[in-house]
């Protein structure tokens, strides 16, 4: 009885067909081997936004002036499929797309000789989080906490006033959007914060983020995102 629960309840839990090609999946993921393989990588990036580059070096928004991050690593790039699968994370397979995401940033995460303190989520502001139910951040971020032992904390970030939506609006604006949109709850003096995201389009919210754990005594602030917009905005 025990023995037929269990695997019903395996069943149910890991996901046995691709999201994207259908075919058949036999490793606890949401998509085939092959369409893991197919995901588009960033190749050449800039070693502090993470922006694609033509050559290495660091871009001309980042020699301009030197972000409040320390360094932002990205799984991914924005454009299709991964868009399509940010999108089943925000509205529905949150728990394989999740977990697949999650499994994309442990090598960058195991790769680095500068291990965070602590992993923290991108916050949702609360009204969005009761309309959504759950903060899409989170989720990767305790799965990610999960497979690298690193410990993660929800709710040492949080953010402190309703920003309106961050579509449409120039870099700039961005900014002043976002500015004293966050507040710290806990200790972070000398601390190393790795802070997780699904998409990172302009990077204004790590930036303004990082400003903001600086400020408040945190000694390095990393950025490891999912997919990164290849276009600066
Ligand atoms: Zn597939
Ligand atoms: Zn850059």
């Amino acid at each position: 009885m025990v023995y037929k629960l269990g695997r019903h309840a395996l069943r149910f839990l890991l996901p046995t067909s691709c999201l994207l090609c259908r075919r058949a999946t036999r490793h606890g993921l949401c998509l085939c081997p092959g369409c893991i393989g197919d995901l588009p990588v960033p190749l050449i990036t800039c070693n502090i936004c993470a922006l694609p580059l033509g050559s290495p070096g660091t871009c001309g928004r980042c020699l301009a002036r030197h972000p409040d991050y320390d360094g932002i690593q990205a799984a991914l790039l924005y454009q299709p499929p991964v868009s399509q699968l940010v999108q089943r994370l925000k509205y529905s397979h949150r728990i394989h797309v999740a977990h697949l995401f999650a499994s994309l940033l442990l090598p960058l995460l195991t790769s680095r000789e500068d291990v965070p303190d602590v992993l923290v989520p991108v916050p949702l502001h609360s009204g969005r989080m009761r309309r959504r139910g759950f903060n899409q951040a989170w989720e990767i971020t305790r799965r990610l906490s999960r497979l690298c032992g690193i410990p993660a904390d929800p709710k040492l970030l949080t953010r402190s006033r309703s920003t309106p939506a961050q579509t449409g609006l120039s870099a700039s604006q961005r900014q002043r959007n976002l500015r004293d949109a966050f507040c710290v709850n806990g200790e972070t003096v000398k601390l190393h914060i790795a802070v997780i995201d699904d998409v990172m389009t302009t990077g204004s919210t790590l930036q303004a983020i990082a400003g903001t754990l600086k400020r408040s005594g945190a000694t390095r602030v990393t950025g490891l995102v999912v997919a990164r917009a290849v276009k600066q905005l």
